[in-house]
Formats: structure tokens, C-alpha cells, sequence
């Protein structure tokens, strides 16, 4: 009777399973024939065996505790809970960390020395020896009948009683002669006695692994789950995409990703799997988008007189690139929908100007402006260019950051409150609750990395509608990065600098040349330039051996430019507006500073900078304290004074030797760091991505973003029947 049962389940499961992932055929007669014959088979298989079975199937079996699982008992499952695994579904996709080929098991004699093989045999004898040096070594003979091979590890004898005498097992890993032949810390597997018909000759999967469990048990159990629940699965991708794309069923996909037979096999599972990572991330994106996009937002309507004066008054001429964004802004904010926009564009390509533009076609119809930006130094220093620009105008600029007096912040805020303010430019002090704007229609966030959500809405919250919400970049960000972690957001692109930017050299320097660096520093001083040096500190590190701003200034100031005026500058001083302002008019020849000029400082007098301990920071922000420099008509000079501690962390910094732009830096930055970096702190909310990388797999990154783009634009609500399966998995996905 347990045969008959099973078999008849393994029938229906079939059925059940050809049922879903047919949905294209269904046009075709015959094909719905099949299917009222199927649906009579099983209606008349229910009648005769109970319902126990069909219970089995109407149940989403994804979500059930993986102890349903054949061979994972209450024990089993606590030590599973460990790796994370919980459901059926999370065992499901727990993949693999690697394969091993053992098809292509070869005999010892023939091995090849120098390249990685894998060889099966017997232990013939084992040993742990110790050397002079006090190294311990084991060593495994293993014995295949054609010859004998050594694997040996280092320091690691407990492994000893892995390898009883006359157990079987398999060893992976580059062969080398040592006096004998032999593989040094290979990949290795004692194998059980049924194991070796199951596992000898094919692709075996290696999962990640923890204690008490181990991967024969670990593949057995899989082997079991795949062929009890993959077929049902339910197939939540249309077929129309699954065919454009040639992408594989769910079911076949989740089998191949375990037991691939062949690379094709484990390339066609990843590829759709991966691109079911990217098309739920898109979907999630998309929904964000449109969610937005159905509030009622602002109609800035502005015939563009103030931006046209402004532009007069300019001693410079926009750049083309500069024009088009202001224009795509102007046509975004004239819409009825609120605006969420990022504006990209490399260090000195002018994102200031373009702020400026935006804001005054929010003045010229009738709303204020808010612009805020990370540090008080550039706030200060933005209050005054702009100031500068638009009192001709006839505007009224104020600026709003806590170190202000208590009676200048409270006459800023009533003027912000009366409405007298057009354009307000602060830092996180705008933020606070009692700055109530009474007609705000546009944020600009300045440096926007340096904030998070929470604080670009907040101050988003300050208008009375949907106020529109620009955000400037500091540098360039890489496409793959635009499509995901940006990827709900309208983006412009400054793509140009204005002209007659002076290059910037750069050059990596070692600690034994530091007096030639403070040479350097002193002859372009002499010729009327001035110079940053960037300390990562405030105050000395003794656990870092990092130098210090503030010591160093003293230091400096006595022992190696006495014939010069020193500053120090730095992001808990009370005064910092007044150095900064001392540096702009020449007070200050060299100035001594933390990060805190990393961002949006302009003197273009400046044309040396060097940044000491420079391996402590990331190219990013190199690269932006860098844009201090070169913005005048000399010629400029970085220095980065570091001690690499490894040859992956000078190649890093040579980049910045190598490139001014951006974009690389930026994507060389970002293949360094990970993109989880990105993900894991800025998009809660956001599926996670196991198995995709977002640079390696951008071309499916690109299709499954168009596909996800498209279907929401003609199925906003996900309701069509074909889009059903869908929806149900982003809603237990909590995605939408
Ligand atoms: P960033 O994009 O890094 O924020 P800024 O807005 O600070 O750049 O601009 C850098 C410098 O370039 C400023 O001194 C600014 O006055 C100048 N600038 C901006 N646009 C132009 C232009 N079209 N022509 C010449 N100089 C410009
Ligand atoms: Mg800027």
C-alpha cells in the first residue's frame, strides 16, 4: 500500500507540477484536455486514497518549519537554526558555498604536479611530526591501487582522527612534490560506504557548514527535500519573461543549484536565480517609486525670469551639462507629483550652481527653499557664496546651524517662520522642531551620503504638501550602484566640468621622504600658494601610532615652517568659520585639518594638499578631499603620505595616482568595499541578494530591471492572474 501511495503521489505531484508551470500552453486545446483529464485523475485519486495527501499540496510548504524535512528531527533543527535555517523554504535556498567534480576522480600515477586535482583512495597510515621550528604537521597517506599521495596540513593535528587507517576518502587541492607527492591542506571528505555509489562520480555540492552536522548528512538531507518539495514549488515568474530570457522553471532551478550534473546545469540555475534576486529587489524599487508618485506634490510654476538674471550676473558661463540638469529639474518640479531627484556629477562639476537654479524657480513661485548640508564649515561657506550671488536679486538668504547665537537662531527662525526667508541654508540644526517653514516647497540636500532617510525626510515633513527633494552627490556613483541602492530614484548626471580645470598630480609617497614633501610644501608657499595638510585625528592615537592634527600644527609651527602662518582647523573647534574665512583671504598660508574640509570647500588659491596616514581612508573620500585642490589656475599637487600595510592596499591607492575620474574611482571603491556595505546599512526593507553580485551580473541586473519596471507600469496593483503567484511572494516577503 506504501508503494501504491507513493507512487500515486509522485503522479499528482507531477500533474500538479506541469499545471503551474504551463501557463503559456493553456491556449492550445489539446492542452487544456490534458488538464481536465489531470484535474479528473486526481478528483477521482481523492476519492479513493482521503484527502491526507492533497492536504500535503494546498499547503505552502516554504513556509513550514524545516523539521517537515525527511531527516531533520528537533535536534537537527537546532543545529540547522544556526546557519539561519528555520523553513523548508530558507533550506531550500541555503545554496551551496562550492562544488567539487568528481567525475573527474583521477588514478594517483597519473596526477599532474602543479595544478589542482582530485584524487579517492584509503588511508594507509597517518602521523603528526613536529619540526625544529616547532611546527606541527600531519600527514595522511591515502592509497587508490595505482599509487600513493600525501596530504599534509600545518598546525592543525586534531584533524588526525578524521582519517582512521582504511577509511575512504577524497582529497582536492594543487599537487606538489615534497619529497613525495603530495597536496598540502586539501579540500577533503572521509566518505561512508553507500556514499561512495551516490557521490564518487558526479558534481557534489559544499554547503556551509557548523557544528554537528557535517556534508554528507547535509547533502543526504538535501537530496530528500529537493525530491519531496521542489516540484511544489510555485512558479511566480511569468512565462512570457521566463522565455525572453530563457530562464529555467523554479523547481528545475532550486534541483540544479544542489545537483548540478554538468557546469550548464549549475550556469542555468544561477542564472535564474539570480535574476529572481534582482527582479524582487526592482519590483520592491518600483513599488517605492510608484507609491510616491501617486501623492499629490507641488506645481512649481516659474517662467524662469530669476534663473535667466542670475545667469547674467554670473562671471562665468554655465556648462552644457549644467544647463540641461537645471532644465530637467525645472521640468520635474513644474509637475504635479512630488520630486525625488539625485544629481550626480564628479568634485568641481558645479552641483552648487545647480542648487541655486532649482531654488530659485521655487522662489519665483512663491516657495522657500531649504538647503541643507553636513558640516558648518560648508554651510558658512555656502551662506556666503550664495548670498553673494542672489542679494543682487533682491532675496533674502539666512543660515541656520547651532553655533550661532541664541538670539541670531531665534530672529533666523522667525524669519523663516514669517515667510521673509526665500532660501535657508543650515546643517542638522534645520531639522529641529522648532524650524516650522510655512511654505517650503523644495529640499536640496547637499552631500546626501552624509545623511541617512530618516533626516532627509524629516526635513522633507517641514512642507505642508509633498515638498520636491533634490540631493546632490558628492562624486560620481557607479551604474550598478544608480540601479539598486539609488534605483527608486529620478538621477541626473553632470557629465562636465567647466573649462580650464588644471589638472590635479598625484603621488603616493612613503614616510623617508617626508622632509622632501615638507620642501615641496615650502616652495609653493613661497610662490604664493597655499596648502592642506590632512590629519585623520583631532587629538594623538596612542593605540594607532596616528598623528594628530592638533599636535602636529604645533609642531609644524615651531620646528618646520616658523617663517610661515599655520591654522588648525578642525570639526569640534567653536571658531571654524573664522579660520576657514582666514584661509580663503590668504590670512593662513598652510592649513592644518581633520576631514572636515572633505567636503565643499572652495579656495582656489590652494594647490597643495597632502594627507597624511592616507591608507586609512576610503578612495571615495581621497578622491573628494582631493576636489579641494585644482580649482584655480595653478597647477595643483596631491601628496598621500601612507605606509600601505599590504600590496592590496597600495595597488588601492594607486588608483588615485592613476585616475581623476570619478567614476572609476567610485566603481574601484565599490568592488573593494562590497556592495553589502551599501545594502546592509541604507535599504532596510530591500531583499537580500545571495547569490547575485551587482557587478558581476549587471546584465541581468539591466533586464530584470526593465522587466520589473515594466510589468508594475502595466500592472500597478499586480492584479492580473499571471501576476498572481507574484504578489503572494512579495507580500510574504513583506515587500510590498
Ligand atoms: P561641486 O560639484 O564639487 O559641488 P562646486 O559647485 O563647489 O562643485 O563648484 C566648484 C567651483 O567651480 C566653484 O568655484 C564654482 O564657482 C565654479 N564653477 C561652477 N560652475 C562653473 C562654470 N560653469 N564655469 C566656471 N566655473 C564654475
Ligand atoms: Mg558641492
Amino acid at each position: 500500500m506504501g508503494k501504491v501511495s507513493g507512487y500515486l503521489c509522485f503522479l499528482v505531484r507531477c500533474s500538479i507540477s506541469s499545471l503551474s508551470c504551463q501557463d503559456d500552453t493553456m491556449k492550445t486545446d489539446r492542452f487544456k484536455g490534458e488538464v481536465l483529464m489531470t484535474l479528473r485523475g486526481i478528483f477521482l485519486l481523492r476519492e479513493k486514497i482521503g484527502d491526507s495527501i492533497f492536504a500535503d499540496m494546498k499547503r505552502n510548504w516554504l513556509e513550514e518549519p524545516v523539521q517537515y524535512v525527511k531527516g531533520v528531527g528537533p535536534k537537527r533543527s537546532l543545529v540547522l537554526a544556526k546557519l539561519g535555517i528555520r523553513t523548508v523554504g530558507d533550506f531550500l535556498y541555503h545554496f551551496p558555498r562550492r562544488y567539487e567534480d568528481r567525475s573527474r576522480i583521477i588514478p594517483i600515477k597519473d596526477v599532474r604536479i602543479g595544478e589542482v586535482q582530485v584524487v579517492s583512495g584509503k588511508v594507509l597510515a597517518r602521523g603528526v611530526k613536529k619540526t625544529w621550528k616547532g611546527i606541527n604537521i600531519l600527514r595522511v597517506a591515502i592509497d587508490d591501487g595505482t599509487g600513493i599521495i600525501y596530504a599534509a596540513w600545518f598546525n592543525q593535528p586534531y584533524l588526525e582522527k578524521q582519517f582512521p587507517v582504511g577509511s575512504k576518502v577524497i582529497l582536492s587541492g594543487k599537487v606538489d612534490i615534497y619529497k613525495d607527492i603530495q597536496i598540502v591542506n586539501p579540500a577533503y571528505e572521509v566518505l561512508g560506504d553507500e556514499q561512495e555509489v551516490l557521490e564518487a562520480g558526479c558534481i557534489v555540492p559544499i554547503y556551509p557548514l557548523t557544528k554537528d552536522i557535517n556534508q554528507r548528512q547535509m547533502r543526504k538531507i538535501y537530496r530528500s527535500a529537493i525530491d519531496r518539495f521542489s516540484p511544489c514549488i510555485a512558479e511566480f515568474l511569468p512565462y512570457s519573461i521566463r522565455k525572453r530570457h530563457k530562464l529555467v522553471n523554479l523547481p528545475l532551478a532550486l534541483r540544479k543549484i544542489h545537483f548540478p550534473e554538468a557546469e550548464s546545469d549549475w550556469n542555468d540555475a544561477r542564472k535564474r536565480l539570480i535574476f529572481d534576486e534582482f527582479f524582487l529587489l526592482q519590483l520592491a524599487l518600483a513599488r517605492r517609486k510608484h507609491g510616491r508618485l501617486e501623492k499629490q506634490g507641488i506645481r512649481h510654476v516659474s517662467g524662469g525670469r530669476l534663473f535667466e538674471k542670475f545667469k547674467e550676473m554670473l562671471p562665468f558661463p554655465l556648462t552644457g551639462a549644467q544647463l540641461r540638469v537645471v532644465e530637467e529639474i525645472r521640468n520635474d518640479m513644474a509637475k504635479p507629483r512630488p520630486m525625488t531627484r539625485l544629481v550626480q556629477g564628479e568634485v568641481g562639476s558645479g552641483k552648487t550652481i545647480v542648487a541655486i537654479g532649482a531654488s530659485l524657480t521655487a522662489v519665483e513661485s512663491g516657495y522657500q527653499t531649504a538647503l541643507m548640508v553636513p558640516t558648518e564649515i560648508l554651510a558658512g561657506q555656502h551662506f556666503l557664496t550664495i548670498q553673494k550671488l542672489l542679494l543682487p536679486l533682491g532675496l533674502r538668504i539666512n543660515l541656520l546651524m547651532s553655533s550661532l547665537s541664541q538670539k541670531m537662531r531665534e530672529e533666523t527662525m522667525k524669519e523663516i517662520e514669517n515667510g521673509e526667508s526665500h532660501i535657508t541654508i543650515g546643517t542638522h540644526a534645520l531639522l529641529e522642531e522648532k524650524v516650522r517653514f510655512p511654505r517650503l516647497g523644495l529640499v536640496v540636500v547637499d552631500e546626501q551620503h552624509k545623511f541617512g532617510v530618516k533626516q532627509r525626510e524629516t526635513l522633507r515633513k517641514k512642507g505642508l504638501e509633498s515638498t520636491d527633494l533634490l540631493m546632490m552627490s558628492a562624486t560620481p556613483i557607479p551604474r550598478s550602484l544608480a540601479m539598486t541602492v539609488y534605483g527608486d530614484l529620478d538621477i541626473s548626471t553632470i557629465d562636465e566640468l567647466p573649462p580650464g580645470r588644471k589638472e590635479i598630480h598625484t603621488y603616493l609617497v612613503s614616510e623617508e621622504e617626508r622632509s622632501a614633501v615638507y620642501d615641496f610644501i615650502r616652495e609653493e608657499v613661497t610662490l604664493g600658494r597655499q596648502a592642506y595638510i590632512v590629519y585623520p585625528l583631532i587629538e594623538e592615537s596612542a593605540t594607532l601610532h596616528l598623528k594628530a592634527a592638533a599636535k602636529m600644527a604645533e609642531y609644524l609651527k615651531m620646528n618646520v615652517f616658523p617663517e610661515f602662518r599655520i591654522g588648525l582647523l578642525h570639526g569640534q573647534m567653536k571658531e571654524k568659520e573664522e579660520v576657514m574665512q582666514s584661509f580663503k583671504e590668504r590670512e593662513i598660508d598652510i592649513l592644518i585639518s581633520t576631514t572636515v574640509i572633505e567636503v565643499g570647500v572652495d579656495v582656489p588659491n590652494a594647490s597643495v594638499m597632502v594627507v597624511e596616514n592616507a591608507e586609512r581612508f576610503g578612495l571615495a573620500q581621497l578622491h573628494q578631499m582631493r576636489g579641494r585642490i585644482g580649482r584655480g589656475d595653478y597647477e595643483s599637487f596631491c601628496i598621500l603620505v601612507g605606509e600601505p600595510g599590504s600590496e592590496e592596499a597600495r595597488k588601492r591607492l594607486e588608483v588615485l595616482t592613476q585616475t581623476s575620474d570619478g567614476f572609476q574611482i567610485a566603481e574601484e571603491d565599490l568592488e573593494l568595499r562590497g556592495p553589502g556595505e551599501f545594502f546592509g546599512t541604507r535599504q532596510h526593507g530591500m531583499p537580500e541578494l545571495k547569490l547575485a553580485n551587482i557587478a558581476d551580473d549587471m546584465k541581468l541586473l539591466e533586464i530584470a530591471r526593465e522587466e520589473a519596471f515594466s510589468i508594475l507600469s502595466q500592472d500597478p496593483g499586480l492584479d492580473e492572474p499571471g501576476h498572481r503567484n507574484l504578489k503572494m511572494l512579495l507580500k510574504e516577503k513583506s515587500l510590498i
